[in-house]
């Protein structure tokens, strides 16, 4: 169906899945606004310079990169920034090992990296590749990349997966690595993705083990040259080009409807906002919460759901260059069970806290002055529901700190030029991001499919939903196909403009 008429979009937030929508609209011929809270475009893909010191404030890496060539195939433009493989894909400090282990795509390498510590380990990693690659193929096109028009209409799709998947469904993560691999550190590794997802993999289905299969064989990690945030840059010079307007510090803080359709937003200095269709890249939960004042999204109902870990994220420039880091680098202690069960649901600062750490000014030599490193560091914390107070943010911080810098040789307190530490509180105060998760709604069975917010609005008909906490889930990749679903969404309701 195609229509020849111009209609206005307003999008609330300029993350990647708002910025990815405005691109894919604009290009089909609406009138695309965007109200944004921050002072920058990007979300969490943020950007902060402190003193010639440039981070990345969030995603550091990405995977399934051909979703982004998709994004940018589709509206006829070729991907405007280049994206560097990772290989290896990381390296991982164990405490009270002196080495670090590099994870490899390349299974002999790895063999041979861990072969004091699990032999045969190539077979053993295709076989849990093998079987977590059949169930990402199983569901990718049916299940993830798909609308549902009713739960009937999303269990009818998910018996297009094959029942041989069912156990998979019933399983955690813990329990599949544990039934692969014998020893725990390659145990431990294989089950890292499952805090991607924001959780833990004692809480993570088993199904996940699909990201394993994402990282290692299938498509890999990849980062964008230049740092992550030259993808928003790039977003945002072509989005001018069509002719998106973007406005700064505007949050919008209610709505006001008639007709039984949404008429307008209003925003924090009072200012009122009309178009004919609004789409909210503002947490599809909270949102219907905080500003409709939905009943089943009440704070009361929204702490009840299950919400991905929240982040404590510091900046840290140093004078001088850290050779036992590259890229992306993770360090562990040595009790990953007990921490892993306690730590996220207490209002206890962690004292052993593992954490990971990424260090762009390795590849992106302009990101930190000459003979200078920058380290972007994330611990991931209780949100704001368990833990409230982050008064005490130095001492996690330089908990954090003293371990680094004994694990690595390099005394960081000494050589700091500059230092930023972002809490859950103001993860959730810079973009809103409930209670501080770091990532939205967890992955459980019971919150993905149909059961996640979906992605268009149950009570107004021109009110739709695009980013992490709807469907299909989070993480860059996964918000860039949200915002294929929401387009698809709008083009069946108004039709493809020309
Ligand atoms: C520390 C950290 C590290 C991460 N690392 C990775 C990684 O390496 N790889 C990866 O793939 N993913 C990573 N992620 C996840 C990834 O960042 C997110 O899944 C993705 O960026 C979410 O995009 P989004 O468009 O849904 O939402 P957001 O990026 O949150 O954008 C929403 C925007 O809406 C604005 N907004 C909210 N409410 C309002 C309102 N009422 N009015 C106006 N504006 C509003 C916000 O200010 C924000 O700019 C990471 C996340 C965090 C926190």
């Amino acid at each position: 169906m195609t229509k020849n008429i111009s209609r206005s979009v307003i999008i609330i937030g300029s993350g990647l899945g708002g910025l990815s929508t405005a691109l894919r609209l604009s290009t089909q011929g609406y009138k695309v606004t965007i109200l944004e809270k921050h002072s920058k475009p990007g979300g969490r893909l943020n950007q902060l310079k402190i003193d010639g010191f440039t981070f990345d404030v969030g995603p550091s890496f990405m995977s399934m990169s051909y979703e982004l060539d998709e994004l940018f195939n589709s509206v006829g433009i070729k991907t405007p920034v280049e994206l560097e493989e990772l290989d290896p894909l990381y390296q991982v400090y164990f405490e009270g090992k002196d080495r670090s282990y590099s994870i490899w795509k390349d299974l002999k390498k790895l063999e041979e990296e861990f072969k004091d510590l699990e032999p045969n380990l190539a077979a053993k990693v295709e076989k849990y590749l093998q079987r977590a690659g059949e169930f990402f193929h199983d569901t990718e096109d049916k299940v993830v990349k798909s609308n549902y028009n009713s739960l009937a209409d999303y269990l009818f799709k998910l018996t297009r997966v094959p029942l041989k998947h069912l156990p998979y469904l019933f399983r955690k993560m813990w329990g599949e690595v544990e039934k692969n691999f014998e020893s725990e550190e390659v145990r431990v590794i294989f089950s890292l993705v499952a805090f991607f997802l924001g959780s833990t993999p004692f809480e993570t289905p088993a199904i996940y083990s699909l990201l394993n299969y994402t990282e290692m064989k299938h498509n890999g990690y990849w980062k964008v040259k230049g740092g992550m945030y030259r993808l928003v840059e790039e977003m945002m010079k072509i989005l001018d080009e069509k002719g998106v307007e973007i406005v700064y510090n505007t949050e919008v803080v209610s709505v006001s409807n008639s007709n039984g359709k949404l008429n307008s937003l209003i925003d924090n200095h009072g200012k009122i906002w009309t178009a004919d269709i609004f789409i909210s890249n503002s947490d599809a939960a909270s949102f219907r919460g905080q500003i409709l004042g939905r009943e089943k999204f009440s704070e009361k109902k929204l702490d009840k759901m299950e919400w991905t870990l929240a982040p404590f994220t510091m900046y840290i420039g140093v004078n001088g260059k850290i050779d036992k880091l590259m890229h992306h680098n993770y360090f562990l202690g040595s009790n990953f069970r007990g921490y892993a069960d306690k730590i996220f649901t207490s209002s206890i600062s962690p004292q052993k806290p593992y954490y990971y750490v990424n260090v762009l000014s390795k590849s992106v030599t302009e990101c930190a002055p000459k003979g200078c490193e920058n380290l972007f560091i994330l611990c991931p914390v209780p949100d704001r529901r368990f833990k409230t107070n982050w008064d005490d943010k130095e001492e996690l911080a330089n908990n954090i700190i003293d371990d680094l810098s004994k694990r690595t040789g390099f005394d960081i307190k000494a050589n700091t030029l500059v230092k930023e530490i972002y809490t859950p509180v103001d993860w959730e105060k810079m973009f809103n991001l409930y209670k501080g998760s770091g990532l939205g709604l967890a992955h459980g069975i019971m919150q993905v499919g149909a059961f996640r917010p979906k992605n268009k609005d149950e009570v107004f008909p021109n009110l739709y939903y695009v980013g992490a906490s709807t469907t299909p889930g989070t993480g860059l990749p996964m918000v860039i196909i949200s915002s294929k679903l929401v387009t698809q969404r709008i083009a069946e309701d108004y039709g493809t403009l020309s």
